[in-house]
């Protein structure tokens, strides 16, 4: 079976983490702030907190910006659960807005809308999370703006999208918004196995999301409540979990990142081939926004399925039993039985349900060879044809 994503380790990726095997520390040693010194210096943020995943990125995102009981937290239906379980776990409420039918995220204008409505009704979220999917950034500006008329917070979930740009900037700069997230899970860009990390821009914000990651545990006299001078002390002051990344982790990571620039140009070159072979059969291929440059994490397809000879469903088994392992990124979150115990009817986003009756993602990978992208695109020929 072809996979949709798979990472790829090199020699060097494996000495740079036996070296570390061979070192002092396996955790809490110089590798981690090395990696998230690099991750800042990439994305040109001034801060990066390096964590064990971008779960647990985005939940110490959320906490960082006080989201709690009282508060809505606004995202897209078309990600990952983790995108919305971490205002959960905040105990805030959750809502999605509509995606746009073209890129596959979050809609300014589904929003622009939304946000009336709740400014109306006084309930008005006080964190919205965009995604960038498949690793091409949101309309950032316009979001922006919005984010200063509603009063909203923003974090960008971008486990897509390490690399990518947006109007020359790199993703992960926080030009538009308070945090990013990426992901460093092995279908992603680049990969620790596990891992995440939360850029930012706001010293306050990196302060709470490092203490938090480490038990609300802080060794800093300055900001001590009680005054100590014993060698020992230490003071736990706020309720934070064990979410840190390892040294090897890092490690991997900071060999991998030097490797980025070479994953982004040949994930871009397997899409401009897709583009091309699977030009005039009934399919869309994925639309490239003006002044973003994508990462290219995914390469969604959708069918069109009033044309096709095939369902949607014929298709992606078709397709699985050539043994080319497509996915679906993704089910309408809403459309979980957990999500729908909170009271979401199934067909709360319209453009999202037409999505999601369309979409498929081919393989996409550092790896994938020219003659398996090749065999792909004849397959598919073979079943729309
Ligand atoms: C992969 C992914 C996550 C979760 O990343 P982990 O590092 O596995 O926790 C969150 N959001 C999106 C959009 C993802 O694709």
């Amino acid at each position: 079976m072809i996979p949709y994503g798979r990472q790829d380790i090199s020699q060097s990726d494996i000495d740079s983490v036996i070296a570390v095997l061979k070192s002092e520390y396996l955790t809490q040693g110089p590798c981690v702030p090395q990696f998230e010194a690099k991750i800042a210096g990439l994305v040109s943020a001034k801060y990066a907190v390096a964590v064990n995943s971008a779960t647990s990125a985005l939940h110490l995102a959320c906490l960082a910006l006080d989201l709690g009981a009282e508060d809505w937290l606004w995202t897209t239906p078309i990600s990952f659960v983790a995108s919305a379980n971490c205002g959960l776990y905040c105990g805030a409420k959750i809502d999605f807005v509509d995606i746009d039918l073209q890129t596959f995220n979050i809609s300014p204008e589904s929003l622009e809308i939304k946000l009336k409505a709740a400014s109306k009704a006084g309930c008005l979220p006080k964190v919205l999370i965009v995604v960038h999917m498949a690793g091409q950034s949101c309309e950032m500006e316009s979001i922006y703006k919005l984010s200063k008329e509603y009063g909203f917070k923003l974090i960008e979930d971008a486990s897509h999208a390490i690399g990518g740009r947006y109007k020359k900037s790199r993703i992960g700069s926080c030009a538009f918004s308070d945090i990013t997230v990426f992901s460093f899970h092995p279908v992603k860009i680049i990969t620790t196995a596990e891992g995440g990390v939360a850029t930012t821009n706001d010293i306050e914000l990196a302060e709470k999301m490092s203490n938090l990651r480490s038990h609300g545990i802080t060794r800093d006299r300055r900001v001590m409540v009680n005054k100590s001078n014993e060698p020992w002390y230490y003071e736990q002051q706020a309720l934070g979990f064990n979410y840190r990344m390892t040294e090897l982790q890092a490690a991997l990571g900071l060999s991998q990142v030097d490797r980025l620039e070479e994953f982004l140009v040949r994930r871009n070159r397997i899409a401009k081939n897709y583009d091309i072979e699977l030009k005039n059969l009934p399919l869309k291929t994925p639309h490239v926004s003006e002044g973003t440059y994508s990462a290219f994490h995914l390469y969604v397809v959708r069918l069109d399925v009033a044309k096709a000879r095939v369902t949607h469903s014929e298709f992606f088994n078709q397709l699985q039993n050539s043994g080319i392992g497509v996915n679906l990124h993704y089910i309408p979150i809403y459309r979980q039985p957990f999500y729908k115990k909170l009271g979401f009817p199934d067909k709360y986003c319209p453009n999202a349900e037409i999505y999601y009756a369309q979409a498929v993602s081919l393989p996409i990978f550092f790896g994938l060879s020219d003659i398996d992208q090749g065999y792909i695109v004849s397959t598919i020929k073979r079943i729309l044809n």
